[in-house]
């Protein structure tokens, strides 16, 4: 697939992107995020809008003022709740005073959106486009930049750099080609994304995307007509992954890769680990997800995961 790269972007300060928008790369770069998450700052009539405050990370958010000046920043607007996108949202509220929208079903427990929005809603000219699929709650938002004319910005739904991870339950592949599928039908003219520069020819990575995927499904699914397999098995076998994160990462995209095969009834479960089923052994007094840890009930649903079995349904 055609993804881009780019040199690793300075930190603390707003880079251009287009007339009116800028930039800002947190400092959480990794496997999964790239160089970091990006900020973006749009600005309108009336101050800022800030789309995605990043993770929980002060410095992020001392830029992000620093960035905004004396602009004021009116909105926070959120892609989706995951931690790298949502964690700096409390602080930067705070500071800022800003109004906070999200959609309006937030897959974090912690959080309800005090302005919900829902598909087609508008806010600062920014127009929602419902497409979950890498989370159950993800937005991505249509704006035209006069001149350049119709973009997205995407989220974490398509990324200039790499495909997204779609891990279960709160990503669903059935939805995330949904939403695939959804963008191909737009026209706008760039994207962008939650992490990477801006991609442009963007329903090209889209349509590639969706081949990618498919291809994927379809070895997947001769996998299993052949024998059957753990979810761990399977990643082993089609990714080869060595990076323990890369390797999860695999493992929840075969889950989920599965879980639509057998929502069509192609394939299904034998018996065996289910999560959510006996986790007795995992204390209750757990810490919360953020974005450098994952909790240890998070950590043993995926170990339970690894060991699903799938097997052909008839
Ligand atoms: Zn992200």
């Amino acid at each position: 697939m055609a993804f881009l790269t780019e040199d690793e972007p300075p930190r603390g300060v707003a880079l251009p992107v287009l007339p009116g928008i800028w930039r800002l790369v947190a400092r959480n770069p990794s496997v999964m995020t790239y160089h970091g998450t990006n900020t973006y700052l749009v600005e309108g009539d009336d101050g800022l809008t800030v789309i995605d405050p990043g993770p929980a990370d002060e410095a992020h958010v001392a830029d992000l003022v620093r960035a905004a000046g004396d602009r004021p920043v009116r909105r926070i607007v959120l892609t989706h709740t995951h931690s790298d996108h949502y964690g700096a949202l409390p602080a930067l509220a705070a500071a800022t005073g800003a109004a906070v929208y999200g959609y309006k079903k937030s897959a974090r427990r912690d959080f309800t959106p005090p302005n919900p929005l829902d598909d087609g809603d508008e806010v600062a000219g920014l127009k929602a486009v419902f497409t979950p699929g890498h989370a159950a709650d993800h937005l991505s938002f249509a704006f035209g930049v006069p001149g350049t004319g119709k973009i997205l910005f995407s989220g974490d739904h398509v990324m200039s750099w790499s495909s997204s991870i779609v891990s279960p339950p709160d990503g669903d592949m059935v939805a995330y080609y949904k939403s695939l599928e959804r963008l191909l039908g737009r026209d706008d003219v760039l994207y962008l994304g939650g992490h990477g520069p801006l991609l442009t020819e963007p329903r090209r990575l889209v349509g590639e995307l969706l081949e990618h995927r498919k291809t994927r499904e379809a070895t997947i699914l001769a996998a299993v007509k052949e024998r059957d397999w753990t979810v761990a098995e399977l990643a082993e076998h089609l990714y080869h992954k060595t990076d323990y994160r890369l390797k999860i990462a695999a493992q929840r995209n075969v889950l989920a890769h599965l879980l639509k095969l057998e929502f069509e009834g192609i394939v299904r479960q034998a018996g065996g680990a289910t999560r959510g089923a006996p986790d007795d052994h995992v204390p209750d007094d757990l810490p919360p997800a953020d974005e450098k840890f994952v909790s240890k009930r998070e950590i043993e649903g995926m170990l339970t995961d690894a060991e699903r079995r799938f097997v052909l349904s008839r």
